[in-house]
């Protein structure tokens, strides 16, 4: 059978099997062509099922949410966690909190994340969780009503040799903590059941930049395969979450300058950069206010708001994904190229369609997924976890070179498996194939289960 065949079966009886899932289809797709040329030479893979394994979850929890809102009115969400593979350590992924979110984006951030945790080299399995319920326009005891009934029927499938749940889209420290109270509660122990916990009740330091940050270093090392660095470089980035917020501070920090940032509603566009009083402004705004990017432009009359749109209209040396799924598109790819951008690093999970990844690959440019690219924040999350076992903290400066170290070890990573004949790195097949052999090694080695 050749890779081709494999890929097409392969895809067919996923498709026939998971109707529907389509952003599960597209993870699936791009992993699979990645490793079948591995596969298809392998008897053992083939025999024992691997790759078919890997796909089926080995659990998933779906439950009701029920709780009331301030008006006294009973709201009803569903909840979810994808248990997807254990092969190598614990269930390990965040929790998201939207509107969007369905079956089908937790199976593909769940596939994701399990070759994500592996790339790492920490024992990490892959999982993720969330609900429909989004915590926009909700007062704080509505979202922690919530959060105490999405524990309550969570906490009897997670523990910290079990299942490790974080943060994600909506859910920041917020939602971890009253979540982490309820967990403590209905189960009577203090464990490292959450990572992403306020520093005050063992939370890693460096936890909310990791994501950012990491994904800056693994940028900093794809350009340092061509030269070049952040040095002078200009940046635009979607998103002002999370991983937007750090992804600008740190590239700024390396010298490049930030032009944009963005929510679901528009994004903003300030020739200038976002400096470091700028950039408070915004973490103010989004994480205590709790406003929308817009607000930027009062404050700043000199940038410019485009509602409606992305920012990847805008001139830029290097861009940054930070928000959500497929929200790069082909036309945007294009764009980008003309415009010159030579640069594109992930930041959010599959923020970008494939016709946009294959038109990056075809222009040679750089271009890493979110797999590899935003490790760092999963990778701070195992850290965390080591310090929770052994009841201790270590300091900003161990846990940021750990983290500088983890992604400098992805990129090798994926300089090893995906360099091509031209010299060309293809990140997507280094990531994948690096992330995919050690959980199939772990699993051919524990038998079928
Ligand atoms: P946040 O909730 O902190 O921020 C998400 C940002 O993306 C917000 O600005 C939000 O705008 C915007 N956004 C969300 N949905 C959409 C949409 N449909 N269209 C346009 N913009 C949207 O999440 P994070 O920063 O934590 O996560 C961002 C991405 O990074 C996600 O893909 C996540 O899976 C990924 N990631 C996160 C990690 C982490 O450590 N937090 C680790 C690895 C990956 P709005 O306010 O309007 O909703």
């Amino acid at each position: 059978m050749t890779a081709n065949q494999y890929v097409e079966e392969f895809m067919a009886n996923l498709i026939a099997k998971n109707p529907g899932e389509k952003e599960f289809h597209q993870a699936v797709k791009e992993v699979v062509e990645s490793v079948a040329p591995y596969i298809v030479e392998s008897p053992q893979l083939m025999k024992m099922k691997v790759m078919e394994r890997i796909v089926e979850p080995e659990r998933i929890i779906m439950f009701r949410v029920p709780w009331v809102n301030d008006a006294g009115e009973v709201c009803i969400n569903k909840g979810y966690r994808v248990q997807m593979n254990s092969a190598i350590g614990p269930y390990k992924g965040g929790i998201r909190f939207h509107s969007s979110v369905n079956l089908s984006i937790l199976k593909f951030l769940a596939f994701e994340q399990t070759f994500k945790n592996s790339l790492t080299t920490l024992p990490m399995g892959g999982g993720k969780g969330g609900s429909d319920f989004s915590p926009r326009g909700k007062s704080d005891m509505e979202v922690m009503r919530f959060c105490q009934s999405f524990m309550n029927e969570l906490f009897r499938h997670i523990g910290p040799d079990t299942d490790v749940p974080a943060g994600d889209i909506g859910v920041g420290g917020r939602e971890v903590g009253f979540m982490f109270g309820q967990y403590k509660k209905l189960r009577d122990e203090f464990t490292g059941t959450f990572t992403g916990k306020g520093r005050s009740f063992g939370g890693s330091i460096m936890r909310p930049e990791a994501t950012g940050y990491g994904a800056c270093y693994f940028g900093q090392a794809m350009l340092a395969t061509r030269g070049e660095s952040y040095e002078g470089k200009t940046v635009c980035i979607s998103g002002s979450g999370n991983v937007a917020q750090y992804a600008c501070k740190k590239a700024r920090e390396l010298g490049a300058k930030v032009v944009t940032m963005s929510d679901s509603n528009g994004f903003i566009y300030d020739p200038e950069g976002i400096d470091d009083a700028k950039w408070n402004y915004i973490f103010n705004l989004k994480n205590v206010k709790r406003g929308r990017i817009k607000e930027y432009v009062s404050q700043y009359p000199n940038a410019q708001y485009f509602e409606g749109q992305r920012p990847w209209s805008i001139k830029c040396d290097i861009a940054m994904p930070c928000a959500t799924q497929n929200e790069l598109n082909g036309e945007q790819a294009k764009e980008l190229l003309k415009n010159g951008c030579t640069c594109v690093v992930e930041g959010a999970n599959m923020p970008t369609t494939p016709d946009a990844i294959a038109a990056f690959q075809a222009a040679k440019i750089l271009y890493s997924p979110g797999k590899a690219s935003n490790a760092g924040g999963v990778a701070t999350s195992g850290l965390e976890m080591t310090q929770n076992s052994m009841r201790l903290g270590w300091s900003a400066k161990e846990v940021d070179e750990r983290l500088h170290d983890i992604m400098t070890g992805i990129h090798e990573m994926c300089v090893k498996y995906g360099t091509e004949e031209d010299g060309y790195i293809n990140y997507v097949k280094g990531a994948n194939i690096g992330g995919f052999m050690k959980v199939a090694d772990a699993m051919l080695a524990q038998g079928i289960v």
